[in-house]
């Protein structure tokens, strides 16, 4: 399944290469997956001698995976292939600090709509929540970006619209999956995925496994101490990262007061000086945090996710900057950094966690 998703169109000959397997036991296992409708003949490639070989790939029109994200202030749903591309998206946006019977309204509304267009074709829905989330009970423990979901058991309230069997992920992790099945990391192993928008996290991904002991206290890269005795943050220490690249810790510094709950980096201009400055000190900063990591972890590749993104050509130099001050050249150079060029990310890397069931065997990663 894995050689189809990432060589398609393949013959069998190749997958037979690929995955070592001898062509007999590959034409046994492509007739299953041909009776299943997963996978089509789609033409032929000439060899220049002997018969032309018939290539496979997926069925694009009858096996999708929902993906749902929420954010601070939006739900995004997207219906994709086996490929990962996308077959619809719709989105509901609510206000900063929504209440729960809100959040949770749009969420169903946004997952009906799409499962009324999958119909029968439908093979998995997973959910990717902000949070620290307990991935074994589908509760909430503590959501800044959506505190009124605090405490809320999601499996119970969404499972009449969302079905018994979803599966969950929390949104930086669900970010990392993403770029490991759709993105940059498609073919890199070992990276880290950080996320930076209301909060700033990490999914560490090792031999193509998500980092996580199940508890969802891993990758919190926004609480790492750049200044001692610097601002304060909402985790209760001074100084960390969150304090001065989070969204709100921007629109602070250039507004010199709290932004009003709406406000969000959208309407920043990139062209105006003062902003420039403001975006290229949190690059800088955000490349110091991530010196620490480098020097630990000295992961190959590095993406970059979320709304501070949005101004990479600002932000980018910046962080190159902060690394180079921070990392060890032996490790900097080791380590490629790069934005991520997913939207939507949150929602493709739940669609992915729905996927994975499909692709891989609990204990046996073949992606
Ligand atoms: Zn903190």
């Amino acid at each position: 399944m894995n050689v189809i998703r990432l060589h398609s169109p393949v013959p069998r000959a190749d997958i037979a290469d690929l995955t070592s397997l001898d062509r007999k036991s590959v034409t046994n296992l492509v007739n299953e997956l041909l009776a299943e409708g997963l996978v089509l003949e789609a033409g032929k490639r000439s060899t220049g001698k002997g018969r032309p070989l018939t290539l496979l790939e997926f069925d694009r029109t009858g096996h999708w995976t929902l993906g749902i994200a929420l954010s601070g202030n939006d739900v995004v749903g997207e219906l994709v292939d086996l490929y990962g591309n996308c077959v619809a998206m719709e989105r509901i946006a609510y206000p900063l600090g929504a209440a729960r019977a809100d959040v949770l309204g749009a969420t169903r509304e946004v997952a009906r709509r799409l499962k009324t267009s999958a119909g029968d074709r439908l093979g998995g829905t997973a959910l990717a929540v902000p949070g620290i989330l307990d991935l074994n009970t589908g509760v909430m423990r503590h959501s800044v970006n959506l505190p009124s979901l605090d405490g809320v058991d999601l499996r119970s309230e969404l499972q009449d619209t969302l079905g018994s069997n979803f599966a969950f992920e929390e949104s930086s992790r669900a970010k990392a999956l993403a770029e490991k099945w759709f993105g940059l990391a498609k073919c890199e192993p070992d990276f880290v995925c950080i996320d930076v928008g209301p909060g700033v996290g990490a999914g560490i991904v090792q031999g193509r496994r998500v980092f996580s002991h199940g508890l969802g206290y891993v990758g919190e890269i926004g609480h790492v101490i750049i200044e001692r005795d610097g601002r304060l943050c909402r985790c209760g220490h001074r100084g960390c990262l969150e304090a001065y690249v989070s969204d709100e810790a921007l629109l602070r510094e250039l507004n010199g007061q709290a932004p009003s709950r709406e406000e969000g980096l959208e309407g920043l201009d990139p062209g105006n000086e003062s902003i420039q400055r403001v975006l290229a000190r949190a690059g800088y900063r955000l490349g110091f945090a991530l010196s620490y990591l480098v020097n630990i972890v000295c992961p190959p590749l590095i993406v970059i996710n979320g709304g501070l993104m949005r101004f990479r050509e600002q932000v980018l130099p910046g962080i190159q900057r902060g690394l180079q001050e921070g990392a060890l050249p032996e490790c900097l150079e080791r380590t490629r950094v790069a934005a991520s060029p997913l939207v939507h990310a949150a929602a493709l890397g739940a669609a992915a966690c729905a996927l994975s069931r499909l692709f891989e065997i609990e204990g046996h990663l073949y992606v």
